[in-house]
């Protein structure tokens, strides 16, 4: 048998939480491979050490003074090394590194980033390795470029090249323990690359679904997923089983627990998914498997995540018009740009995009473009979109459900800007104003869970 686990930021935020995991991971014979964070905030003030790196090359590349921000980090290691008694080295060794990536080529200002944003789980998974070490175990730093684990040069936001399975494959005969930082691999030109801000979960589902691991173990700072944000309102219940469509609907939606990109291999490979809290390892967690026997056709969670806007086109006979979609769709691939939900009707669609990635003059070529060379009588824009979903096995063809939310939505008050049930089985979402969205999720809880047993 063979576990994946793998720990957040929170879970490696100082010296305690370090020998916390390290307890987990010397505890179970099976937890061979760990894959770690960099380390995160001590509290709700502190900086995340990933946050300090990004200021600390943002500065380099600006040509200001690196020096201030690159202590902090370096002190936040060496805090950690020196409370849990490691030889001042290992922190003199982080330091170095730093200052070796910082000297590296600015000239590709997003590789520079990357490299110096990787920096943190690599020297945090030397840590812990230095410490499983010290306590007679026979662990081992791997690097990512080594182990082959090899990703697309979309700096920031890499994808798995399908050929890293075979490189990694060989890490379930690895003897002993191997600790695998998280969140970047290489690109098959030998630079360093990273997946998305969060996303040491992928790794670790990569990983399990390379060894065939019999579980890929998420550890976190919470019990286990709850149905909705629990810094909304104390006493939320906890969703003990869910499945992966489920999970990956949720994190789309704004579910921090577990990255929603980190679904996918687990789900190619069958690897179940336990989301476990390393101040309570022993508690149960949340299971993420292919299905669950308990579907009742209820949402199982309410999520939300702002930071959207809608095109809305509107042409009359739309829908006689043979090719008026992938025209539309072309123009937003042509602007560089990916669409997230397109809902529509007979002489309308709208296209749902993320707003960070369309500037104002962007956004003014594609409304024009629309016009001009779709002939749409109307082309809006709207901003400040929040998307609330609702999401569980069964839901969408269980009666009154829909019903249920427009209801509880409209009696607080919050305008739906738009409604999408269309393509997914399992989910319902609800573009609403930004401002809105946390009413308009506390209002689906009190409809869908209040009054039943957590
Ligand atoms: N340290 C990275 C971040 O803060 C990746 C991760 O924690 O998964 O986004």
């Amino acid at each position: 048998m063979i576990k994946v686990c793998k720990f957040g930021g929170s879970s490696l935020a100082d010296a305690e939480k370090i020998n916390a995991v390290c307890d987990i991971v010397a505890a179970d014979p099976e937890r061979r491979i760990v894959v770690v964070s960099a380390p995160g905030k001590r509290d709700r003030s502190d900086r995340k050490v990933t946050d300090l790196l990004i200021r600390c090359a943002e500065a380099a590349l600006a040509g200001e003074s690196h020096e201030s921000a690159l202590s902090a980090i370096a002190e936040r290691f060496a805090a950690i090394g020196r409370d849990l008694n490691l030889s001042p080295s290992v922190a003199e060794s982080v330091e170095k590194d730093l200052r070796a990536r910082l000297a590296g080529d600015k000239t590709h200002r997003a590789r520079f980033l990357d490299s110096l944003k990787a920096a943190g789980e690599d020297n945090c998974a030397r840590l812990v390795a230095a410490v499983l070490h010290g306590r007679g175990l026979d662990a081992r730093y791997l690097n990512p470029g080594d182990a082959g684990l090899l990703l697309s040069d979309e700096y920031g936001n890499a994808q798995l090249l399908p050929e890293s399975y075979d490189n990694l494959a060989a890490l379930r005969s690895a003897k002993g323990i191997t600790v695998f930082p998280g969140f970047f691999g290489c690109t098959r030109d030998g630079g360093i690359v990273t997946f998305p801000r969060g996303g040491s979960d992928i790794t670790g589902s990569i990983l399990a679904a390379a060894v065939k691991a019999d579980a890929y173990e998420n550890f976190t700072d919470v019990d286990s997923v709850c149905a909705m944000d629990p810094d909304l309102e104390p006493g939320i219940r906890p969703i003990p089983h869910l499945t992966y469509r489920e999970m990956r609907e949720l994190s789309y939606a704004g579910f921090g627990v577990l990255h929603d990109e980190a679904i996918v291999p687990a789900v190619q490979a069958g690897i179940p998914i336990r989301i476990k809290n390393t101040c309570a390892p022993d508690a149960p967690g949340t299971l993420i498997t292919l299905s669950r026997q308990d579907v009742t056709g209820h949402p199982v969670g309410i999520a939300y995540t702002g930071g959207f806007m809608s095109i809305l086109v509107f042409k009359y006979l739309m829908n006689r018009e043979i090719g008026f979609g992938r025209r539309a769709l072309q123009i937003i691939e042509e602007e560089g740009l990916s669409f997230e939900h397109m809902p529509s009707g007979i002489d309308s669609l709208s296209l749902i995009l993320r707003e960070a990635d369309v500037d104002e003059t962007a956004e003014k070529r594609i409304v024009e473009r629309f016009r001009n060379e779709l002939g749409a009588t109307e082309c809006t824009v709207e901003r400040g979109l929040a998307l609330v979903m609702i999401a569980g096995e069964g839901m969408v063809h269980h009666v009154g459900v829909a019903a249920t939310a427009a209801r509880a939505l409209a009696d607080a008050g919050v305008n739906i800007e738009m409604l999408d049930q269309g393509a997914s089985e399992i989910s319902i979402m609800f573009g609403v104003k930004a401002a809105d969205a946390k009413k308009a999720v506390r209002a689906l809880y009190r409809a869908f869970f209040e009054g039943t047993e957590s």
